[in-house]
């Protein structure tokens, strides 16, 4: 009954952590890939408000006039090239139109190997091919990496930084490598920023300003703790983003249109004391394992992607359950199972005791 092409997307390894999650009774759960904060009061104000006066029905497919022209100034402010820019339902919204647009049976997609799941799964539900550029041990996909798996299949590159689930980041000087080597042989990139504001050494470099053949995505999910709301963007070319929102026409139709009044006044709101907080828990985290385990320091976003002892990282996320500790394996990420991720998304009290049961155990 099933569609053949459903098989190409295995149900998530991150759920058979949330299974085994629900086997015990209180976690000290680090395993969670989204704030712990909640959306701030002023911001579900304009929510409730936007609700209460009757702005409930279909947005344009593009996204509401005002949340663009903010979007737009902001992306212009950064130097990033665009011609069009859309509203999508999330960052995850964006990436399965740019696939489903992009796309022929064949086409090849490098992505950096730890990975965002979504890439891999999306991919192949399109008859694309995934083709990982394995980034261990320092997790960065260079311009390097990526010649050496480029063919003439080669349609797109998928660039997230500062990634999921390492956290690491590339520099202004690595994307910009990274844009004269595709211009130059007309890739497109996917360039993944939905953690752009959890960056805490470097600033965040958008390859999007080098290379005119980027979708450039963020969103709002991360920063201003509102994933279940379902708000992002994509802007690039005009001739993929035509054809994107066609195809969000006949499909998610507009993001939430609550949420993008929101998203309107949530640009304007500061987050610096949660990312400062963020940046705070990160060195403290990273102060804690570097003795005990092969970790990197990550420049942003909420994960470590340490490596298990023994390079076992079943065994090892076996043993920290046994602590009632949930961490996540990293072959849910990766082609390998040598390492795990831990979030610091978490109260200080949970990682308290998290890093406690980490040191015990390495
Ligand atoms: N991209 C990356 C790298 C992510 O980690 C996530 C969420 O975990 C998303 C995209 C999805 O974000 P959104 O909630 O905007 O769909």
């Amino acid at each position: 009954m099933i569609a053949s092409r459903m098989s190409q997307i295995d149900s998530s390894g991150i759920r058979k952590v949330f299974d085994l999650a629900a086997k015990i009774k209180n976690p000290v759960n680090l395993s969670i890939g989204q704030p712990d904060f909640d959306v701030p009061g002023e911001i579900k104000e304009v929510a409730i408000e936007s609700i209460e006066k009757g702005f409930n029905h279909y947005t344009p497919t593009q996204g509401i006039p005002e949340l663009r022209d903010r979007l737009s100034q902001d992306l212009k402010e950064k130097q990033i090239q665009f011609d069009e820019l859309f509203v999508t339902s999330g960052v995850s919204g964006g990436i399965l139109l740019a696939f489903m647009t992009l796309l022929n049976p064949g086409d090849e997609v490098l992505i950096a190997d730890p990975y965002f799941v979504m890439y891999k799964h999306l991919v192949n539900l399109v008859g694309g091919k995934p083709v990982f550029v394995d980034t261990y041990p320092d997790f960065k996909m260079t311009a390097e990496c990526i010649e050496k798996h480029l063919t003439p299949k080669t349609k797109m590159v998928a660039l997230n930084t500062p990634a999921n689930p390492t956290g690491v980041t590339l520099s202004e000087e690595e994307v910009k490598e990274i844009a004269d080597l595709l211009k130059e042989k007309n890739i497109v990139v996917l360039s993944d920023e939905i953690y752009d504001q959890f960056i805490y050494d470097d600033k965040q470099a958008s390859v999007g300003r080098y290379h005119p053949l980027t979708l450039t995505m963020g969103g709002f999910s991360k920063t201003y703790g509102m994933t279940g709301w379902r708000l992002g963007y994509t802007a690039g070319p005009k001739e993929i983003i035509q054809e994107m929102v066609k195809l969000q026409q006949f499909s998610f139709v507009c993001a939430p249109s609550f949420a993008q009044k929101a998203g309107v006044a949530a640009m304007d709101f500061p987050m610096n004391g949660k990312i400062d907080d963020y940046k705070r828990k990160r060195d403290w985290v990273y102060d804690e394992l570097k003795d005990h385990y092969n970790v990197t320091k990550p420049g942003g976003a909420f994960y470590f992607f340490p490596e298990a002892p023994d390079q076992d990282a079943d065994a090892f996320v076996k043993k920290a359950l046994e602590r009632e500790l949930l961490i996540i394996p990293g072959n849910v990420f990766s082609e390998k199972n040598s390492h795990f991720r831990i979030s610091f998304s978490a109260s200080d009290e949970t990682l308290k005791k998290g890093l406690q049961i980490l040191k015990e155990i390495s």
